[in-house]
């Protein structure tokens, strides 16, 4: 069974550091200020509410766009 056609048709590369997804063309990642990006990433989460119970439990206190896996390790745990 073909995979669900992800993310990488999306013209975004993915934060190394914190698995936050900018646009191809930026150089700085706007959450963490990493300058280390991979375009090998997987899936999408988004984080509206940090204070929220979901990012609570993921002790993800960042908004943002993220990737769930970012160069074959996930980003959240
Ligand atoms: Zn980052």
């Amino acid at each position: 069974m073909p995979r669900k056609a992800p993310s990488k048709k999306i013209s975004m590369k993915a934060c190394k550091n914190c698995g936050a997804l900018v646009p191809k063309e930026s150089n700085v990642c706007p959450v963490c200020g990493s300058t280390n990006f991979s375009e090998d990433w997987e899936g999408i989460f988004i984080v509206l509410d940090q204070e929220s119970e979901i990012a609570k439990e993921l002790k993800f206190n960042k908004k943002g766009i993220f990737a769930i896996k970012v160069s074959g390790s996930y980003t959240i745990k």
